[in-house]
């Protein structure tokens, strides 16, 4: 057995990209290889959750772990995962604050089964066969354990307890090779910190920042799909809700680059409590009306508001589930 730093990475209610991220790293992965032994991969490795129970606690150098926590599974792999590991990371969006499947807290999880198995225009369930909530399935005879769906999804620092956090939906190959360099190096930063991004906000390394106004003020938003932006100048200057100003840079612009306006996925910056209340009043902030209703009135306009400004932090806003009661 060598001593080289082991490694273990789990999804949980995640699309897939985080895991696309650490491939991503493309030949700095065989870097990484050499340095660490990976031992939990389940979307690229066979090893068995029975391996993972077989290791000594606290044997895991380090487990980087993506989505949020929404089945019971989730939950049973992430509190054996902390047991066996020194160090956990929050691994993307979704692990740090919910991310996109957390806006499926707007509603409740008996409204979300009832639309996922039986009303959506693509669904043919006649029997009305509904996924089990007691642990159990059975398969002929036999009765197997099934997960259970939880009745909200959760970020991973609400079940167990987060190391680090490491954003970005899903983060890029730089933030995480950044973020595996600073853990490898044996100087580790204050607990809770995000590692692998900056501390200031994207306009600061955005190219076009250098056309963004003092002011920023507009009279009405525009949207990408009926408004083709210049490449030349802030997409917010141009009436696009770009979140820029209110969100964690180090992705290097990417979406805005490609003439899109940022949606926020690297989170808030330092001691920004609710990220969506700070878009909010940022949006409403650039809107040239004095008088309060006009300015309601163009927020208004905006196709789903809380999907806009929580849209990767609805489970760790102040609001939580207190949006789920005013859709009612
Ligand atoms: S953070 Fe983004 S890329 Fe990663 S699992 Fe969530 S939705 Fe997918
Ligand atoms: S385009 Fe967006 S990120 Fe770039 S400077 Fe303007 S507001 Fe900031």
């Amino acid at each position: 057995m060598n001593n080289r730093p082991k490694v273990a990475f789990y999804w949980c209610a995640s699309c897939g990209g985080c895991e696309e991220a650490v491939v991503d790293l493309a030949e700095k992965i065989i870097d990484v290889v050499s340095l660490v032994d990976i031992v939990f991969w389940p979307v690229a490795m066979d090893y068995k959750l029975s391996d993972v129970e077989a290791l000594p606690d606290n044997s895991i150098t380090v487990s980087f772990i993506n989505g949020g926590i929404r089945l019971s599974e989730h939950e049973k792999v992430v509190r054996l995962l902390r047991q066996k590991s020194k160090l956990v990371v929050a691994y993307g969006a979704c692990a740090c604050w919910g991310g996109i499947p957390g806006l499926a807290n707007q509603y409740s999880r008996e409204e979300i089964l009832e639309r996922v198995y039986l009303t959506t225009p693509t669904t043919a369930n006649p029997e009305k066969i509904m996924p089990p909530q007691d642990g159990y399935a059975k398969l002929g005879d036999v009765k197997i354990e099934v997960p259970t769906f939880l009745p909200e999804l959760k970020p991973l620092d609400e079940v167990i307890d987060v190391d680090y956090y490491i954003p970005g939906c899903p983060p890029t190959p730089e933030v995480t090779w950044n973020a595996i360099n600073v853990l490898l190096s044996g100087k580790l930063p204050d607990k809770g910190t995000v590692i692998g991004a900056s501390n200031r906000s994207l306009c600061d390394e955005c190219p076009l920042n250098k056309t963004k106004p003092e002011n920023v003020l507009i009279k009405e938003f525009k949207r990408v799909v009926n408004y083709s932006p210049r490449a030349d100048t802030c997409l917010l200057a141009q009436g696009l809700p770009c979140l820029g100003p209110v969100t964690r840079g180090g992705c290097g612009a990417l979406c805005v680059k490609a003439n899109m306006p940022c949606t926020g996925c690297f989170g808030p910056l330092e001691n920004i409590h609710d990220y969506g209340g700070k878009a909010l009043s940022f949006l409403a902030s650039i809107l040239d009306y004095e008088n309060e209703e006009e300015i309601k009135r163009e927020i208004s306009k905006l196709p789903d508001v809380s999907g806009l400004i929580y849209k990767y932090t609805l489970p760790k806003s102040l609001l939580k589930n207190l949006l789920r009661s005013v859709r009612k």
